[in-house]
Parts: structure tokens; sequence; C-alpha cells
């Protein structure tokens, strides 16, 4: 049986009054919040995880540092996350690849910096649209699997996030066809790569999932759930999917 998820990316949103929606999640849930991670601002990660405490839930980071420690001005290392009480964190989201020119490499180095840390690593890849209207999708999530995905990798270790950059954000959701080749282009590299343990890895998929389109989402047999950013800020919005992955 593999792992469902459903994973909150807050993204740059969030001061301490918004810690207040985590609880009424809770509330909504229940016993599903065994399968939630909320990734707020770093700020946040150390409140989150007192006002989640008891609930089941968990609670991530959107980025880390390669590096353990050092001269890094603004960033964290993915020990300071575990010491804050974060069980996971987001790794090569394709904003950090935009906007901090993150390749690969630097994932694949984040991923293993994750793991040293004792830290679940939610990699992300995807294809641009221009890549997608090329007819380049699979070859450029192939190639992101094989650089970015380290050796060292097991389903406890790592969750990949298939997320198609042009969704992001943008209120497009892919078809159903559209993840459902792509998810299973990714369990196939998977099982290829690492035998029986590659169909035992979580698969999420993400771009603008919502409570409208979740629950036909999570009937793809290779999606394990769902990373979320707008609709995972709001109580009301994220409960609904949590619910729909309860059921699929
Ligand atoms: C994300 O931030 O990973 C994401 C998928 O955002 P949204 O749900 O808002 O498209």
């Amino acid at each position: 049986m593999r792992r469902k998820l459903a994973a909150g990316n807050w993204k740059m949103n969030g001061t301490r009054d918004a810690l207040a929606e985590l609880t009424i999640l809770a509330d909504m849930i229940g016993e599903g919040a065994q399968d939630v991670v909320i990734c707020p601002p770093a700020t946040l990660i150390v409140p989150a995880v007192e006002a989640t405490s008891g609930t089941g839930m968990r609670i991530g980071a959107q980025d880390c540092h390669s590096a353990p420690s050092g001269a890094h001005t603004g960033d964290i290392a993915a020990e300071m996350i575990a010491d804050a009480g974060g069980t996971h964190v987001i790794v090569g989201h394709s904003e950090r690849r935009a906007d901090h020119g993150e390749t690969d490499a630097m994932v694949h180095a984040k991923t293993e910096a994750a793991w040293a840390a004792g830290l679940t690593a939610i990699l992300c890849i995807g294809e641009s649209l221009d890549q997608r209207e090329a007819g380049k999708t699979l070859d450029v999530i192939g190639a992101q699997l094989a650089q970015s995905v380290p050796d060292a990798a097991t389903p406890d270790n790592l969750v990949i996030a298939y997320e198609p950059i042009w969704a992001i954000g943008t209120g497009k959701v892919a078809t159903l066809d559209q993840i459902v080749e792509v998810h299973d282009f990714i369990r196939e590299t998977l099982v290829k790569r690492f035998g029986g343990a590659g169909a035992a890895f979580s698969l999420l998929y993400g771009g603008s999932v919502k409570a409208a389109n979740a629950a036909e989402i999570f009937t793809a047999e290779n999606v394990d759930g769902a990373l979320v950013g707008g609709a995972s800020l709001k109580a009301a919005d994220f409960a609904p999917i949590v619910s729909a992955l309860a059921h699929a």
C-alpha cells in the first residue's frame, strides 16, 4: 500500500494569524490529518508544529540549503528544519528553479541534505508549456528524474510531485489523460531504476488542485495525493481535498 499525502505549500503567504487555519483544518478533517503535511513559510514552522501537536498533521519547509551550515545568508539548513519540528521539505519547486536558478544537480544535493537531517523530501518535477507543446514532456520528466533523484531514494525518504509549470497558480489543470500519462511514466521509470521499491513511492500531482477537481485527479492509479498551493491556505478549501483523498 502506498502512503497517501495531501501536501500544502503556503509559499510566501501567512503570518501568525494564519495558524488559526491549522486548528480549523484539524477539526474539519479528523483522522485525515495523518495524510497531511503543511509547508508554511520558515517563520511559521515552530508555531505550526505547536498548533498541530497531537493532531497527526505534519509540518514541512519549502526549501533547504544543500550544506549543513555555513556562510549562506538567508538560507536554512535541513537540520534546522528538523530541529524546528519539521518532518518534510519541498525541494526543486519550479518557483525555486525559476526565481533562484536551481538546477537538477542542486536539487539532488538538497535531497541528500534533507535525508542527512532525517527529513522526507518532496521533490518537484515538471515541464514548461513550451516543452509540452514541443512534445518533450516525457523527455524532460525522464531527465529530471535521472538527474535529481539520488540513488539512495526509498519510498520512506522521498515523495515525487509532478507539477506541470503551466498549471501552477494559473487555474489551468492538466487533463486526467495528461496526468495519467506522466504519472504512469514516472512509475515505470522508478520501477526500472529501483525494482520493487519503485512501485511503493508516493506520487503527487500539483497544479491548481482544488475541491472541484481533486476527486477526479485521485482516480488515477498512480496518483497518491496532491501538492496544493493556493487551495491549501484556507481550511475550508483544503479540507475537501483531504477528504477526497481519504475516499479515493
Ligand atoms: C504549488 O505551489 O506547488 C502549486 C501546485 O500551486 P497551486 O496549487 O496554487 O497551483
